[in-house]
C-alpha cells in the first residue's frame, strides 16, 4: 500500500490552520480505511517563517493529531522554498503539495491517488474555472500563462502547485540545485509519466492572501528568466533590425545627395535616433543585467532555506 505525505506550506495561516488540519483528518482517516494509503500518512506543515501563532498552532496540532508534522523555516524564504523544503524531508512513496487556505478541492488528492495507481508518476492538479479569482488575477494569470508558453517554458496551463509527484520524481528533483527556484518549470523537465486532474477553484477559507501583487510579479519574473533566454533572443533580433534599417537610411541619403538638391540636414534624422537607440540600448541592457544577476545568485549557490525546527509524530522534537 501507498505511503502518503502531504506538504502544505503556511506564512501566517493561523486561521486558516484549524480547518484545514480537521478537513484533511476525515479526508485522510476515510482514504486510509478504504485502503488507498498506508498507516502512518503524514501532513507536513512547513512554516514559512510565520509573524502569528501558526508554529504554536501547528506545534499543538503535532500533539493532538499523530499525522500531523511541522518544519519550521528558519525565517521567511517565500512559497516555492518552502515548498521544496516539505518535498525534501518528507519520506513517503508519494507526496502531495497544497496550499494552507484550501482554496484547491481536496477531494482531487483520491483521484491523484488513483492516477498514482495508474502508473503516474507526477499527477498535476489543474483548475477547471477561475470563478472565484478576481478578474485581474485571471486576466494576468492567463496571460501569464500563454506569454509563457510562447517564450518556449513548458508549463501546464492553469496548474498552480497542487501535484502528486512519487518517490522518484522527488529524487529527480532533488538534484536540481538552482536557486532561482520556480517549481513549476522544473517539475514539467523531470519527464516520467505525468496525469492531470482537474478540480474547481473555491475561495480563500479565511484571511488574506499571502501573495500580494509584488510577490506574484517576482514569481512572474522568476519563471521567464529561469527558463528562457527568448527575451535575450529579441533583443539580438530588434538589434538587427535597426541596424538593417539604418543602414538603409544611409542608402537614402547618399541617394538623396546625389540626385535631388533637398539634401537638408535636418534636425529629426539627428535627434530621432538619438533617443531610440537610446531607448533600446538601455532596455536592452536592463535585460542583460537580469539574466546577469540570475548568474550572480546562482554562482554564489547559497542554502535555499534552513530548517529550524522539526515536529514528526506525538509533536517530539525528532532527533
Ligand atoms: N506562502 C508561503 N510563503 C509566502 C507566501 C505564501 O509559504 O511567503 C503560502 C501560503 O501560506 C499558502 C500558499 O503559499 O499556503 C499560497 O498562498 P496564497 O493562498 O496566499 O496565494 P493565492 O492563492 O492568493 O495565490
Ligand atoms: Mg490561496
Amino acid at each position: 500500500m501507498t505511503t502518503l505525505a502531504m506538504v502544505i506550506p503556511c506564512y501566517n495561516e493561523e486561521e486558516v490552520l484549524p480547518e484545514t488540519t480537521s478537513r484533511l483528518a476525515s479526508l485522510l482517516a476515510d482514504l486510509h480505511q478504504r485502503g488507498k494509503v498506508a498507516d502512518g500518512y503524514r501532513v507536513y506543515y512547513v512554516d514559512d517563517g510565520s509573524k502569528d501563532a501558526t508554529w504554536r498552532i501547528i506545534g499543538e496540532q503535532a500533539r493532538t493529531h499523530d499525522f500531523v508534522c511541522g518544519i519550521k523555516l528558519s525565517r521567511n524564504r517565500g512559497h516555492q522554498n518552502a515548498l521544496l523544503a516539505g518535498l525534501m524531508t518528507a519520506q513517503a512513496d508519494v507526496v502531495i503539495s497544497v496550499d494552507a487556505d484550501l482554496q484547491d478541492d481536496l477531494a482531487a488528492i483520491e483521484q491523484m491517488l488513483d492516477a498514482y495507481q495508474g502508473g503516474c508518476d507526477i499527477v498535476f492538479g489543474v483548475r477547471k474555472a477561475r470563478k472565484t479569482d478576481s478578474v485581474f488575477k485571471r486576466f494576468t494569470a492567463e496571460a501569464y500563462y500563454r506569454l509563457l508558453a510562447l517564450m518556449g517554458v513548458e508549463i501546464v496551463f492553469n496548474h498552480a502547485d497542487y501535484r502528486l509527484m512519487s518517490r522518484r520524481a522527488i529524487e529527480a528533483l532533488r538534484q536540481y540545485g538552482e536557486a532561482n527556484l520556480f517549481l513549476r518549470g522544473i517539475i514539467p523537465q523531470l519527464g516520467f509519466t505525468t496525469g492531470t486532474v482537474y478540480y474547481d477553484r473555491a475561495e480563500r477559507f479565511a484571511g488574506e492572501s499571502k501573495y500580494p501583487l509584488s510577490k506574484m510579479l517576482a514569481l512572474a519574473l522568476q519563471g521567464i528568466t529561469s527558463f528562457s533566454v527568448v527575451p535575450l533572443r529579441i533583443i539580438t533580433t530588434m538589434g538587427l533590425l535597426i541596424s538593417a534599417i539604418s543602414f538603409g537610411i544611409g542608402l537614402w541619403a547618399v541617394w538623396v545627395r546625389i540626385y535631388t538638391d533637398e539634401a537638408i540636414p535636418g534636425w529629426a534624422s539627428t535627434v530621432l535616433p538619438m533617443y531610440f537607440l537610446g531607448g533600446i540600448q538601455l532596455l536592452s541592457l536592463g535585460v542583460i543585467g537580469e539574466y546577469l544577476g540570475k548568474i550572480y545568485m546562482e554562482a554564489k549557490a547559497r542554502p535555499r532555506y534552513f530548517i529550524a525546527e522539526v515536529f514528526d509524530r506525538s509533536g517530539k522534537p525528532k532527533d
